[in-house]
């Protein structure tokens, strides 16, 4: 067997205390999983069942630099708990979804909010404003060895030295078991798949120059420069 042309390499994340890296599948993301971004977004979050798009694997950036896009001049951070899965499968069990997570990391599931907002009102798919090159910068993964599995801790954000986004993982409206048990009835999870867990309040926008600093209580610091 042959290729055309060179097959392009597998997007892949590191992963902390190991040489070893975690191959990514796909990246799939949920909207509106915290009540006061849903709020903030100016929609209801009581009984919305979670709903889903999609980023490209190679929309990951692993080295600390977000180019800032073209097309846009509303492009928004929203930071993000990352579950990374070692298996899959349909129709997964909430009981069983942590038996199948690799590990977590911290995302930036960067929007160009003013694409999204005009898709939205088209009815149009979201991809331009989601799934454009490098919007996943991305911390290392941590395996559930050595962090087991967060269900609470402080996420947040900060840009220049400022808090923008402050949360906790427990204010989840769907937490990470229903969530991906959920998604599991919709697609077939594979191992490598990345799943962005939706983002607290706060979100707003950046400038080139602009320092943006994520955190997830227990899985360190994600810091990306706009440039
Ligand atoms: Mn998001």
């Amino acid at each position: 067997m042959s290729y055309v042309f060179p097959p392009a390499p597998t997007p892949s994340v590191p992963v902390v205390g190991t040489e070893a890296q975690f191959p990514v599948h796909r990246i799939y993301c949920v909207g509106r999983n915290y009540a006061e971004h849903a709020r903030e977004m100016g929609h209801d979050p009581d009984r919305e069942p979670p709903f889903f798009f999609q980023k490209n694997p190679d929309n990951i950036v692993l080295d600390g630099h977000f180019p800032f896009p073209p097309l846009s001049t509303d492009v928004q951070f929203e930071v993000e708990l990352v579950v990374a899965l070692r298996s899959g499968g349909t129709n997964i069990s909430a009981a069983s979804v942590d038996d199948l997570v690799f590990g977590y990391g911290i995302g930036l599931d960067m929007t160009r909010r003013d694409l999204q907002g005009a898709a939205k009102k088209l009815g149009r798919p979201w991809e331009t404003g989601k799934a454009f090159e490098a919007s996943a910068p991305m911390s290392p993964l941590w395996a559930t060895a050595v962090v087991g599995h967060p269900r609470s801790g402080a996420i947040s954000l900060d840009v220049n030295g400022v808090r923008r986004q402050s949360g906790d993982l427990s204010q989840m409206i769907w937490d990470v078991p229903h969530l991906i048990a959920n998604l599991s009835s919709l697609f077939e999870l594979r191992a490598g798949d990345l799943v962005m867990t939706g983002t607290p309040a706060g979100v707003g926008a950046v400038a080139r120059g602009d320092r943006m600093l994520g955190r997830v209580e227990g899985l360190g610091e994600l810091a990306v420069e706009v440039v």
